[in-house]
């Protein structure tokens, strides 16, 4: 279950007498999730805990960005963190962000255009309303103005940052080619800076560092700021005044309700719902069997937000990736997704044994595809795809997540002799599971088909050229390849000199492998809907005054694409800092 329960708790602490006799006297009224004082008197009659002028739900990434700028924008800042531990799934990740027209291109002469820029990432995230031509490319002007000033902010953020000692950060470089990140949609026309976009955090020994340097450094920034995190605190509801002005919170600690006033405004970056299942039941209609996100991403800011009449955006997207089926049904929180399925000789197929993706596409739009569905067999057919390889896969790549050590060294690796055998193994492990998965089974023809499939794809490999999918055509997945799925350096197998890295043929003997891959995502990004200030609009479309939100709580500005590398820190870093800014100039609530 989500852990989505609002409710106020009972007890007799002092807050909750105080807000009952508010609401006994007529003079507030009391929601699930919004306080609501219905005049000055009853404003004036709140006994708060703490007071600040910005407080910052969440220590991910969305909020350090938020806190360390109203600190340096001179604002009093309070930063509040349900768990126990802060740094949210932020600190887990890989600490790449992904900044146009970075400092380190402009070092290099690279001239990342603004009006390029916005082509690339609104044919990236709308190619169904992208119109080159148009003066807001196709997009409505809500949704121009907010990638505008994802554009706009990107590269002030970090140069911000960077110079006032709170991030040293540089160029990302795909490790195993020493060369910039290469973006996640590198070969359309519109993307003229196709590499070179994604930065991260530096160790103190100049090493590239990972989420957790990110986040320890933004940390220590807050603390030298003397910024206060109370951690073990939970967000539960919103307070506002007669106005409809969010002028603070309630929160829960340790079950005792602390009331938290913002003099200027409440800054929400509370992360995703990937763990909430009640919210992944009824907004992820692809399925999302689980997560790498922390377990803390339950999305409360829906609940919290849509009290205080917030209008939500689109709420169905995610940061997608396959991940391994058994892990899933273990644990729906992971460790790590299939963010790129190692080895050459290997492939991908649906129930029917045959392929429905370019294999080394970004993990976002690769994991679509679990989501099609057929309309004349009216079933999901690539719901479970099946990662199959051969030996040659399976020892010059073990080690390569989720390929492991040993060819058969992981409960989630089936294996047969034979294409034949391997589909009865498939075939079993599907039904012990099938209460999960709506008895997804195996189609007949599944290891006819496969045969065919393999055969094929051993042509595609030979001359280079992926009829079906284009794998290993672009930039993407044969550089890409290198990071993910190097081959061991102790292997007897020979390197790949085939017309791409990315394609081996298969053996014709066995044995042959199979991993059952799954929809899920790193977190979700659908949320309620902000502005280009990054204020919570209502659902006339107004800002709720008071209440801002970015990162994963909130609907996503790229709405489903993923640019590049580090996009989501990146985006969520940036509009952390824009909420800041405009907060700032917020009048200060004194009643
Ligand atoms: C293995 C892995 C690798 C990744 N690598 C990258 C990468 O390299 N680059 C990239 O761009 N993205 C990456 N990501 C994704 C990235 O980590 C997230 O998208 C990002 O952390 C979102 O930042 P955020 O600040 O919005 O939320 P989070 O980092 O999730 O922080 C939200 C915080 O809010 C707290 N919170 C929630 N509800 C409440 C409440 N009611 N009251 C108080 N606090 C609350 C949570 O406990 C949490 O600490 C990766 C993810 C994973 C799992």
């Amino acid at each position: 279950m989500g852990d989505t329960d609002q409710k106020p708790r009972g007890g007799i602490d002092r807050g909750i007498t105080r807000r009952d006799m508010l609401v006994a006297t007529g003079a507030a009224t009391v929601s699930l999730g919004v306080l609501a004082l219905n005049s000055a008197a009853a404003e004036n009659a709140v006994q708060w805990d703490r007071e600040t002028d910005i407080l910052v739900v969440g220590s991910g990434v969305a909020a350090a960005s938020a806190a360390i700028t109203a600190n340096q924008n001179g604002d009093d800042v309070l930063v509040i963190e349900k768990a126990p531990i802060t740094g949210g799934t932020a600190a887990k990740s890989a600490g790449v962000l992904w900044i146009p027209d970075n400092f380190t291109l402009k070092a290099k002469g690279i001239d990342d255009r603004k009006e390029d820029c916005l082509r690339y990432m609104v044919r990236f995230s709308y190619p169904q309303h992208y119109d080159g031509a148009d003066a807001t490319l196709g997009i409505s002007a809500a949704q121009y103005d907010l990638l505008a000033a994802f554009y706009d902010n990107a590269s002030k953020t970090i140069d911000s940052l960077r110079s006032n000692g709170d991030l040293q950060i540089g160029e990302w470089r795909m490790f195993a080619l020493d060369r910039p990140a290469t973006d996640y949609l590198d070969q359309v026309p519109e993307n003229k800076v196709p590499a070179g976009r994604a930065l991260g955090p530096l160790k103190s020994d100049g090493t590239m560092g990972l989420g957790a340097d990110l986040m320890t450094q933004l940390h220590a920034s807050l603390q030298r700021r003397g910024v206060p995190v109370l951690t073990a605190h939970r967000a539960t509801r919103i307070v506002m005044n007669a106005q409809g002005r969010v002028i603070g919170l309630e929160c829960d600690a340790a079950g005792k309700t602390v009331r938290l006033r913002a003099r200027k405004a409440v800054i929400f970056g509370s992360g995703g719902y990937a763990h909430n299942t009640e919210f992944v039941d009824a907004y992820q209609k692809q399925s999302l069997m689980g997560a790498c996100a922390m377990p803390w991403s339950t999305g409360d800011f829906i609940n919290i937000a849509g009290a205080a009449g917030a209008s939500m955006g689109d709420l169905s997207t995610a940061w997608r990736s396959q991940i391994v089926l058994d892990e899933a049904l273990q644990a729906r929180t992971l460790a790590a997704g299939v963010f790129f399925p190692p080895g050459d000789s290997m492939l991908q197929v649906n129930r029917y044994g045959v392929r429905a993706v370019d294999e080394n596409r970004n993990y976002n739009d690769r994991t679509t595809v679990h989501g099609y569905f057929d309309a004349t067999q009216s079933e999901f057919p690539n719901l479970l795809m099946f990662m199959i390889y051969d030996q040659r896969s399976a020892e010059a790549f073990a080690g390569d997540y989720p390929l492991p050590a040993t060819p058969t060294g992981g409960s989630h690796v089936l294996t047969g002799n034979t294409l034949a055998e391997l589909g009865a193994r498939i075939e079993a492990r599907l039904a012990e599971v099938s209460r999960h998965t709506g008895g997804f089974s195996l189609s007949p023809d599944f290891v006819a088909n496969l045969q065919q499939t393999i055969t094929r794809f051993n042509g595609y490999a030979l001359s280079g050229n992926d009829e079906e999918f284009h794998r290993g055509k672009y930039a993407y997945d044969n550089e890409w390849h290198w990071v993910f799925s190097p081959m061991r350096s102790d292997t007897k197998w020979p390197a790949n000199k085939g017309p791409t890295v990315t394609m081996h043929p298969f053996r014709d003997e066995g044995p042959y492998y199979a991993i059952i891959l799954a929809a899920g995502a790193l977190d979700t990004s659908g949320g309620p809907a902000i502005d280009a200030s990054a204020r919570v609009l209502d659902t006339t479309g107004k800002p709720i005054a008071g209440l801002y939100g970015a990162g994963n709580c909130i609907a996503s500005p790229s709405s489903r694409a993923y640019y590049g590398a580090g996009h989501t820190l990146g985006m969520a870093t940036t509009f952390g800092f824009i909420a800041a800014n405009a907060a700032h100039l917020e009048a200060v609530d004194s009643a």
